[in-house]
């Protein structure tokens, strides 16, 4: 049995990781929940599952969550809270599932605090994967992945050394606009970018799926997890989402995982891990999935990927320039203040501007992060 944490208990990936739980109640106990604003799910999932601590990161919001709680379930709130339950003395494993970087200053207490984390907080190992691996391996603890692609070069791996590797594959299922043509791009809506041909998401992350940002997120993830330097780290568009991604190996095999896709398997393979545990939940038919293409990404209609790749391979607080400035031109498409196109352009402006930092402290990423926001935004408004 694990005792879990899990931040983020009411987005996409928490209510996914709630199902996991009760697949398996003699397997896995989740001990602590933690979400942003919405205290009635918060409050809904305190009465069903019974964790020992809950926290909501609005402070405003405590009391609110303390009325609706049950009674014998302990409420905190804000920043504290979130530390609070990352370290929670009965917790073997932190899932953080947060969006953006609240989840960072959690991540890191508890690997100080010596227990594993799960991650599916891209943003987390894209900022300070450099910090964030160097604690874990001083903690002697794992860094656990739950995005599918990492999971599934995680069971690609299995446990086979870096030297083995020629290259990650990570596959991407290239989006709602992969045949749509490069001239239509400036008309793309929201309602648009906001279905996405394969998988139920989280909003953020449904449009870097559309931009093919999330796909470059996940390359640098990849280099933190992994230890394979970015140009190891490839891409291919694979529409079915079938392979989640693939290990091609010294000798030139290359080792694929399939399944149809569905979170709570990845989520369950990073709680059980290094276990597998018998589950129905996730069923693949191959037959009836029948063919798996493969297609070369397009960088003229997707320039985030060269993004990534030029951020992760400069490294410094370049990859936290990207990050925030890719989440400051989401937020402001999603508004409707700028298009489609705008998001990588505005990216690609706040990047040529930073003054990369080498081997950054925690402060210069933080700082770095600070800087983008207002230098992104100020880039939107004009
Ligand atoms: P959602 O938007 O669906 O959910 C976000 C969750 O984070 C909600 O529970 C939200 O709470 C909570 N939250 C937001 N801000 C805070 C905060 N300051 N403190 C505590 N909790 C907070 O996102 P997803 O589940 O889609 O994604 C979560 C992370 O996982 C992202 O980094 C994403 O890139 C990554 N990921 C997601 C995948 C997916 O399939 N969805 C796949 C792989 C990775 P509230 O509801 O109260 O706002």
């Amino acid at each position: 049995m694990k005792n879990i944490v899990l931040l983020g208990s009411t987005g996409s990936i928490g209510t996914s990781t709630i199902k996991v739980a009760e697949d398996l109640p003699d397997h896995i106990r989740l001990i602590g929940l933690a979400a942003g604003k919405n205290v009635d799910d918060l409050s809904a999932q305190a009465h069903t599952l019974k964790p020992q601590l809950i926290s909501i990161s609005d402070d405003s919001l405590r009391a609110s969550l303390a009325d609706k709680a049950p009674e014998d379930v302990r409420v905190t709130s804000g920043t504290k809270g979130l530390i609070e339950l990352a370290t929670l003395p009965d917790a073997d494993i932190v899932l953080i599932a947060i969006v953006g970087i609240a989840g960072l200053e959690p991540a890191l207490a508890t690997i100080r605090a010596g227990k594993d984390i799960a991650v599916a907080s891209k943003e987390i190992l894209v900022m300070a994967g450099e910090i964030v691996m160097r604690e874990a391996k001083e903690h002697g603890v794992r860094v656990l992945a739950v995005d599918s692609e990492h999971s599934a070069i995680l069971q690609c791996l299995d446990t086979k050394p870096e030297t083995s590797v020629r290259s990650l594959w990570l596959t991407a299922s290239g989006g709602p606009f992969r045949q749509r043509p490069k001239e239509e791009f400036a008309d793309i809506q929201l309602s648009q970018a906001l279905k996405h041909p394969s998988w139920d998401m989280g909003q953020k992350i449904t449009i870097d799926s559309a931009t093919l940002f999330n796909k470059g997120l996940e390359m640098i993830e990849a280099r933190w997890l992994f230890d394979i330097e970015i140009p190891r780290v490839k891409v291919i568009v694979h529409p079915q989402s079938v392979i989640h991604s693939m290990v091609e190996f010294i000798d030139g095999s290359i080792i694929a995982q399939l399944s149809t896709p569905d979170m709570c398997l990845p989520i369950q393979y990073a709680l059980t891990y290094p276990k597998r545990v018998g589950s129905n939940r996730v069923l693949t038919d191959l037959a009836r999935i029948a063919s798996l293409t493969f297609e070369e990404p397009d960088t003229e209609k997707f320039p985030s990927l060269n993004l990534a790749r030029e951020a992760g391979l400069t490294g410094g607080t370049l990859p936290a320039v990207l990050n925030a400035a890719n989440e400051v031109a989401v937020d402001a498409f999603c508004r409707g203040a700028i298009s489609f196109p705008r998001i990588a352009e505005t990216v690609a402006q706040t990047m040529a501007a930073h003054q990369t930092k080498t081997s950054p402290s925690l402060q210069d990423i933080l700082e770095a992060d600070r800087w983008t926001r207002s230098a992104a935004a100020e880039i939107v408004a004009n």
